[in-house]
């Protein structure tokens, strides 16, 4: 068996460890990085095109966002634009569309207005749209099936001319192309190479094994999607987390249902990103909505096996198991679960999911619309054992021994650039190796972004305009009326505490 020595092994050939291999190689003096990937190609998985929505999270127009995780993300999403416009990837790996989040009801239509005067000072490029301005920019999120404007009130807080989308699996190869390009590194590519073991080397680093070769590396990192936790268990890290794969579907078009990005309000209570409907760089631009979202006992979607890796990885305890019972608790939650089974289930999917899309597009007809077959992907969604908690975000385990496991789950992907500095600067830390950070930060960030301009004040108007529109229906159709003290079981009733909190 032939034996291979590297400075840094990455294992696994997705966005995030072709990431990592581009930035190793061009901004730090590290000589020698060698990538194995299970399958022939890079990016096969979660990665690919037809796996995720394609689109840059910036936190703008996800309503999940708190102001300070969007602030992050912006500076990670940034660095993918900045990435593609370094080598003039624009309309062939990065794309621009409108997008917007949508507000329908009175109730998201504040919330979104609210939210639009908290963000606009970090993205100040959100405009608000009434709806007499989504009959142009977006019009089949106004009008139903009989051409009439739907009843309710709706606001779309949005954007143009940003960059929105990417297909990142042609991001990862290009990551590769580029890093084998730089100077003074070698990057090694390793197809069709899965991983089987990894061992401590007794004096410095590992050992990496695959049934052809072992690679033996001064550092490693793990970025193998779910099996990175699996890899993690083999070798005694990560012991208090378990993994659940959260499997996303899709239904698509056959044309232009809409023309952006919309997204609609995320009902906070659930753990997963809420509905939208996205322009598909890779169908035309045609229409998909989605991910839905199925547990699924096993660690890859489309391929075969992974069904006995995903019970090692779940390592079922009483811990796991009340984790996923609080989860169940609440009701909220446990519709949800039986909701997504239901999108999986044949003639009763489309159906269901029609309901759910036309609050987006009213409008939508069943034969507008497929189950999209082999799209979607997992998302590895860490349970940590001791907190008896499903965590929502990206898990990253740095034993602090010169290996480091990331699991990324949604929007792990843009953030493959910001998750590769993060473990970039341990690394160079770990082996004694200099970080170029000038030349980092002038390509790759954007400087400061809370920057107030002029048209915030003019999209303010918009927001009072609407506000007023609003409280004056409101006033004119429901005042409410009380004469007398209501009976006390009034403040009982849900609504009545809902109010008076
Ligand atoms: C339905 C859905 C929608 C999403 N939408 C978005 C979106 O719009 N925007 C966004 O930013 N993110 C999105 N995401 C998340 C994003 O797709 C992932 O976070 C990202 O692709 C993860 O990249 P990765 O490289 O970490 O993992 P992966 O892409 O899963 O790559 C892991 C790689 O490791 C390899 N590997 C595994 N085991 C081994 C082994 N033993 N040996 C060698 N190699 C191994 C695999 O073959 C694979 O190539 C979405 C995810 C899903 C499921």
């Amino acid at each position: 068996m032939t034996q291979h020595h590297y400075d840094v092994v990455i294992i696994g050939g997705g966005i995030s460890g072709c990431a990592l291999a581009y930035e190793l190689a061009r901004y730090t003096d590290i000589a020698s990085i060698a990538v194995v990937e299970k399958y022939d190609s890079i990016a096969t998985l979660n990665s690919k095109g037809t796996a995720n929505s394609q689109t840059i999270h910036v936190g703008d127009i996800e309503t999940n966002y708190t102001l300070a995780k969007a602030a992050i993300t912006k500076r990670t999403a940034k660095m993918v634009e900045k990435y593609c416009l370094q080598y003039g990837y624009q309309n062939t790996i990065l794309f621009s569309h409108q997008k917007m989040a949508l507000g329908i009801g009175d109730e998201e239509v504040e919330f979104l207005l609210h939210r639009y005067e908290e963000f606009s000072e970090l993205f100040p490029y959100l405009e608000v749209w009434d709806k007499e301005k989504l009959k142009n920019i977006e019009p089949r999120v106004v009008f139903d099936e009989n051409g009439n404007e739907r009843p309710e009130n709706i606001v779309g807080i949005g954007a143009k001319g940003q960059w929105t989308t990417v297909d990142y699996a042609k991001m990862a190869q290009s990551f590769i192309t580029n890093a084998q390009n730089e100077p003074n590194t070698t990057v090694d590519l390793f197809l069709n190479s899965p991983v089987t073991a990894i061992e401590k080397n007794p004096i410095r680093g590992y050992n990496v094994r695959t049934n052809e070769r072992i690679y033996s590396a001064d550092f490693v990192v793990v970025n193998a999607g779910a099996h990175s936790l699996y890899l993690a268990h083999s070798i005694g890290h990560g012991l208090d987390y378990s993994c659940l794969p959260v499997a996303g579907s899709f239904y698509i078009t056959s044309q232009h249902i809409l023309n952006g990005k919309v997204y609609m309000i995320q009902n906070p209570k659930l753990p997963f990103a809420a509905l939208h409907g996205d322009p598909d760089i890779l169908a035309k631009g045609n229409t998909r909505f989605g991910p839905t979202a199925l547990v699924l006992p096993k660690l890859e979607r489309f391929t075969k096996g992974t069904y006995l890796d995903f019970w090692k990885t779940l390592r079922l305890d009483l811990n796991v198991i009340r984790a996923l019972w609080k989860l169940l608790r609440e009701s909220d939650i446990r519709n949800y679960i039986f909701r997504n089974f239901l999108f999986e289930v044949p003639y009763f999917n489309k159906r269901l999911f029609l309901r759910d899309a036309r609050k987006i597009v009213p409008s939508l007809r069943l034969d507008e619309f497929e189950y999209a077959h082999g799209f979607g992907g997992v998302r590895p969604q860490v349970i940590d054992k001791n907190q008896q908690k499903l965590m929502l975000g990206e898990a990253s385990i740095n034993t602090g021994e010169g290996i480091i496991f990331n699991m990324t789950p949604s929007p792990g992907a843009t953030s493959c650039l910001g998750n590769a500095e993060r473990d970039l600067r341990y690394i160079v830390q770990y082996l004694g190796k200099t970080f170029d950070e000038n030349r980092f930060n002038d390509e790759l960030t954007d400087g400061e972004y809370c920057v107030l301009s002029a048209p915030i004040e003019e999209q303010k108007r918009t927001v009072n305009a609407i506000r007023d529109a609003m409280h004056a229906h409101e006033k004119e159709y429901y005042e409410e009326i009380h004469v007398g003290k209501p009976h006390e079981s009034f403040w009982s009733r849900p609504h009545s505490l809902w109010r008076k909190k």
